[in-house]
């Protein structure tokens, strides 16, 4: 069932947003060869607790897990896609590029985020990757809007991701076994939200909806593995993946983005 959220539920969402990327993008700045992942999710928790809120995927279990999250911060780490679990003996080495999921409860509703970062210099091909990855995120937030479809979000970022290939001699791969979802009441609401379909098709957009969008590409193949850990998602080729996510309300106008710091000075909410 799609909820439609109530004025107060979104002024909640909007701050809430707000904590979120605000404590994703102190993050992001924490990233850097030598660190931890464990260090960041430790980080990430006590920032998300010391703002009075609560880490949305610490013990959550999704459904067909067979044991809850263990971490507050999902850390993803070149050719792991996404949930992947934090540890003290996984250190960030100059190069990587590192993917930070992490969702929190603020007075009870939750929001969701995610964005990939470099760790120290990268490779021109890892920058590009990131760089289509978080273009094609705005790409799915310019085509949600009240009146349309979820197929025209897909179908937007399918369409640019198809032509980055072609301009740029590239096979990204577009995840497809993992989707963006309602957000707001829980982590996960209906609908889902590939990211790629048919225009105007699936389940219609109206205001007063949440939704988190989350393009995955892949620097070669769609196919994804999940390790043995029943959560860490991996490219099947080995090739690196990267992946953003923000928390967006439908409007009559443009998409509102729930989860950036300034919505003001920040329409887009992709520059903190
Ligand atoms: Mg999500």
């Amino acid at each position: 069932m799609i909820i439609i959220k109530t004025p107060e539920e979104i002024e909640i969402l909007r701050e809430g947003g707000k904590h979120l990327a605000t404590v994703l993008y102190k993050l992001r700045d924490m990233v850097k060869p030598g660190v931890s992942t464990k260090d960041l999710d430790l980080h990430a928790e006590k920032l998300i607790r010391e703002m009075g809120d609560v880490p949305a995927f610490l013990n959550y279990r999704p459904e067909g897990a067979n044991k809850p999250f263990p971490a507050s911060l999902c850390i993803s780490v070149n050719d792991e896609v996404v949930h992947g679990i934090p540890s003290q003996k996984r250190i960030l080495q100059e190069g990587d590029i590192v993917s930070l999921d992490l969702g929190l409860k603020h007075k009870n509703l939750f929001t969701d985020m995610a964005l990939t970062v470099p760790v120290g210099v990268v490779s021109k091909e890892n920058k590009k990757l990131m760089d289509i990855t978080e273009q094609a995120l705005a790409v799915g937030i310019s085509a949600a809007r009240s009146g349309g479809t979820v197929g025209d979000i897909g179908h937007a970022v399918a369409s640019f991701v198809r032509s980055q290939n072609k301009n740029n001699n590239m096979q990204y791969g577009i995840v497809e076994v993992l989707s963006g979802h309602g957000v707001g009441r829980a982590i996960h609401e209906d609908p889902y939200i590939p990211n790629f379909g048919k225009a105007g098709t699936g389940a219609k957009l109206v205001s007063g909806m949440v939704i988190a969008l989350e393009p995955m590409l892949n620097a070669g193949t769609k196919n994804v593995t999940i390790d043995a850990d029943g959560y860490t998602f991996r490219t099947a080729d080995g090739k690196n993946s990267a992946h953003f996510e923000h928390t967006i309300l439908i409007t009559d106008g443009e998409a509102e983005i729930l989860t950036c710091t300034n919505t003001k000075k920040d329409p887009k909410g992709l520059v903190p």
